[in-house]
């Protein structure tokens, strides 16, 4: 009996032989180097190995297609400019197996769904473009050219180009994502969802409004050079292995940090640096001066208490605030102050869940520094008051001034390698005005004005049979979103679903009637076209955009790159009606920048400036003061403490990554800092909660939550005791979005609200 679209998404409920050991205090050293010649020697070619470690995140050489976190400008390490993950990342990859026609013929698209996410990751790269037609079982191969057309029939036959949906991952190139937002519009629609929707949306919401420009302010410079960093909701040693070295020489240059996580995450308690032999040897550094175990969702709560504290030592004192900022440079200073004397330092301190040694010893950092700057992640970006939580951050850099300045300012950390420049070339739902009349001077056709799908309103769509064909760009989006079985369904709807993808995931066996898998090329991968071996580029979280040149030849001479696959759809789909000569940009991609150059603001002469070893940095007015807000000035804002409150028996619960994992992509089943091994359903409980449940360390527990009357189940855990916050709780994702509610989410930004999920925890 075939399962059902819904059972395809799920992650199989699988009873796991668990392994649980003590959590690290400490990360990488060794143990990173062990584990990266193991993911080598299990699934690469050494030889190759070793072409891509010389060239991986080196000038001229490729950009690592893990997360966004940048390169120094000057000296990059020649033992290697790299971390464990980034190695996961390309053995990933460049993994040496290759799947095609005999694979698909011998696996039914069911019995691949009943794989674990893992066993479908390392199945090996996709060879060649695949078909499942209408009620077929199996994968069949289809030829480029049918492929496109298949497309092009399917999105003419629709009877609004609102009724397609154009999904984008950040793993896309500048040049593919300008092209496919190009044609996207050309075609008629502005349903544009991408992965930053899901992530840093929120970060982008909060940063326009108060600074003006929708990224983050500070330099890696900056950060070497900052006299405290707070890491906030993040967890580097996973998710942004490289920004251990940056708070390393942050720490020898005398800063200080503070991580505050409900996690004690071990990348934030010591990093052994292995490329420095002495701290091999000597157990490397002690990374966080202060460790906040705040409560979930607890941010507001905390700074709102950081800066009530601040205004008393500013009203008995004075010289606490930077006044010479606030008067020149900032806007609604005294709405905010009014609001802020309208809450109570203690209940602002209990509601963070922060004892109040501890938040001393942080206020006391922050009243003796200037020189602050404020890294986050998805800790602070996936809550309904995600907003809030960042604008209030904001805040805190205002009063002191720390921003746009040596040292001092915004740091949101993307996790994925070119996120940030997908938006900036144009991937948005809901692009600027002034985009589009750029686009429609240099082109002459009109972009549609009405703002798009996000991410959640496209799922939705997709669900009411108002969207008919999805089309994604990269990326594993079922695995991705939330609500894991209302997606599935929606994805189920329609008539068609595309996916460009390297290699195997779980998206392409949650299928609309129809299905194409499209196989790319990766970042590794040399990209060959008529002019030439093609550059691409990339933009790192801190505006630097760089060139990026594959290294190893394509695992298979079917492979399309992203440009042009972008380029054969919309030949194929708008034919003599378009205005653009498609075919020639797949040609020679400098064509592609030349128009980047006419339409994208701070790209002129981008062919030359690629050329710079070190690329070049994009505008940035917040790093200059210079802040393009409503009112040009940086904007104070009121924020309110987040209203949810739990019930008797529910746990707030977040998502997060195993060490294994990189977004939807699992590359072990080992989360060697948390102790976790052999296994990926478990559920981090405070021991506490566990007595008061009668629950026993590796009890299988069965998950549920109930949102709007809705009540979603994710069975099998097993407890793991963890010293995380009382009431707190935390699993991996994709395995727990089923629990995650559509309807849940930042307002403003509309970000999932993967990291606070009321849930029960029962007992199998
Ligand atoms: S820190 Fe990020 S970009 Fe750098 S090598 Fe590691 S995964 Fe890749």
């Amino acid at each position: 009996m075939s399962s059902t679209t819904e059972e395809k998404a799920l992650t199989p409920e699988t009873i796991e032989n668990l392994k649980i050991s003590k959590p690290a205090i400490n990360s990488v050293g060794f143990g990173g180097i062990a584990a990266a010649v193991s993911q080598v020697s299990k699934y690469m070619n050494v030889a190759d190995a070793f072409k891509l470690g010389a060239k991986m995140n080196q000038k001229g050489g490729f950009d690592c297609p893990g997360c966004a976190w940048p390169d120094p400008d000057d000296e990059r390490s020649s033992l290697g400019e790299f971390c464990e993950n980034g190695i996961k990342a390309i053995a990933e990859e460049a993994q040496n197996k290759t799947i095609g026609t005999e694979f698909f013929n011998k696996h039914s698209v069911d019995e691949l769904a009943s794989w674990s996410d893992f066993e479908i990751g390392k199945s090996g790269r996709l060879a060649e473009p695949m078909f499942l037609t209408e009620g077929a079982t199996h994968y069949q191969p289809i030829s480029w050219e049918d492929a496109f057309n298949k497309v092009g029939t399917h999105l003419n036959a629709l009877d609004s180009p609102d009724e397609a949906v154009f999904y984008t991952s950040g793993r896309t190139t500048n040049e593919a994502a300008f092209l496919y937002q190009l044609f996207v519009r050309e075609y008629g629609t502005s349903n544009l969802p991408d992965c930053s929707n899901m992530c840093h949306e929120a970060s982008g919401s909060a940063l326009s409004e108060t600074l003006g420009i929708g990224k983050g302010s500070v330099t890696l410079d900056d950060l070497y050079k900052a006299e405290l960093v707070l890491v906030v909701g993040q967890n580097p040693g996973t998710n942004h292995p490289r920004m251990l070295t940056a708070l390393e020489k942050c720490k020898n240059n005398g800063g200080k940090v503070v991580a505050i996580n409900p996690l004690p995450e071990a990348g934030l308690v010591r990093f052994t640096n292995p490329q420095n032999p002495i701290k091999l040897l000597t157990g490397g550094t002690q990374i966080a001066d202060v460790f906040v175990p705040i409560t979930i969702n607890g941010d507001v709560a905390f700074f709102k208490a950081i800066l009530l504290k601040l205004l008393a030592e500013e009203e008995q004192k004075g010289g606490v605030f930077d006044k010479a900022f606030i008067e020149e440079f900032t806007q609604g200073y005294d709405a905010f102050i009014a609001d802020l004397k309208t809450y109570n330092f203690d209940e602002c301190l209990k509601a963070s869940g922060v004892s109040e040694t501890v938040f001393n010893q942080v206020f006391d950092l922050i009243l003796n520094n200037e020189k602050i700057i404020i890294c986050w992640a998805m800790g602070l970006t996936q809550h309904e008051n995600a907003v809030d939580n960042i604008r209030e951050v904001v805040n805190l850099l205002l009063l002191k001034g720390s921003i746009g300045k040596e040292g001092a300012g915004t740091c949101p950390v993307r996790g994925h390698s070119n996120v940030q420049g997908d938006r900036t070339v144009g991937i948005f739902e809901a692009a600027p005005q002034a985009f589009l009349d750029k686009i429609e001077e240099k082109y002459g056709f009109k972009p549609s004005a009405k703002h798009g799908y996000s991410v959640i309103d496209a799922i939705k769509a997709m669900h009411e049979k108002k969207a008919k064909v999805f089309f994604g760009l990269g990326g594993n989006f079922i695995s991705a979103v939330p609500d894991t079985t209302y997606s599935a369904q929606a994805l189920g709807n329609c008539n068609l679903t595309v996916h460009v993808s390297t290699k195997l995931n779980r998206s392409h066996l949650v299928t609309g009637k129809e299905a194409l898998i499209f196989p790319c090329l990766g970042r590794t991968e040399k990209d060959y076209q008529k002019s030439g071996l093609q550059l691409q580029s990339v933009e790192n979280s801190m505006g630097v955009v760089s060139s990026t040149k594959g290294v190893l030849e394509p695992c298979s001479s079917a492979l399309l790159s992203e440009v042009a696959v972008v380029c054969g759809v919309a030949h194929a789909t708008l034919k003599d009606r378009s205005k653009i000569n498609w075919l020639q940009y797949k040609d020679d991609y400098n064509l592609v920048r030349e128009d980047i150059a006419e339409v994208v603001d701070g790209f002129k002469d981008y062919n030359t400036k690629l050329k710079q070893p070190s690329g070049f940095y994009l505008p940035n007015g917040a790093r200059i003061r210079k802040f393009k807000t409503t009112t040009g000035k940086a904007n104070f804002s009121i924020n309110k403490l987040p209203n949810w409150k739990l019930k008797a028996d529910e746990l707030i619960m977040m998502t997060i990554r195993s060490h294994d994992q990189f977004n939807t992509t699992i590359y072990g089943l080992d989360d060697r800092y948390r102790g976790v091994y052999n296994g990926r359903r478990v559920i981090f409980m405070n021991r506490e909660d566990m007595q008061e449940r009668g629950l026993q360390e590796q009890q299988l527990v069965n998950l549920q939550s109930e949102f709007n009357g809705v009540i979603r189940k994710a069975p099998n855990f097993k407890v793991v005791g963890y010293d995380i916050p009382k009431n707190c709780c935390a699993t991996y994702f994709p395995e727990t979005n089923v629990l995650v509610p559509l309807d849940s989410f930042a307002h403003t930004a509309k970000t999932p609200a993967s990291k606070s999920v009321s849930i029960t925890v029962k007992a199998v």
